[in-house]
């Protein structure tokens, strides 16, 4: 396989942006008028955007990360404050407990928790 192939193999491979005229003019009419120039710049754009795609993946992952354990540190703190005053009502002979909470879901404690 060429260069050329690889190079056109790898953007189909990443599915190059149906919607731009790029890709409509090679659905349309081939590859043969892009010039090896365009090839290579298409290739380093697609490499780019992959690149900064997997970056904010990257970040917005570890951003879940700590929201998700600051609420789980929020709700922590609200079933012990409320245990303190609270009866535990959790009935789980028919319930299960909540992960979050600790508490099944028609516990007062649970309920108490969970409420912003
Ligand atoms: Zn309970």
């Amino acid at each position: 396989m060429s260069t050329r192939e690889r190079k056109l193999k790898f953007l189909s491979d990443f599915r190059l942006d149906i919607r731009t005229g790029v890709a409509k003019m090679i659905l349309q009419y081939g590859e043969g008028w892009l010039t090896d120039e365009q090839l290579d710049d298409l290739v380093r754009d697609e490499i780019a955007n992959w690149k900064r795609s997997q970056r904010m993946n990257r970040e917005n992952r570890a951003r879940a990360k700590a929201l998700h354990e600051a609420r789980r540190a929020e709700l922590r703190e609200k079933v012990q404050y409320f245990s303190r005053t609270m009866q535990c009502n959790c009935d789980l002979d028919n319930w299960q407990p909540e992960p979050s909470t600790g508490h099944s879901f028609v516990c007062r404690i649970h309920k108490a928790a969970v409420t912003p």
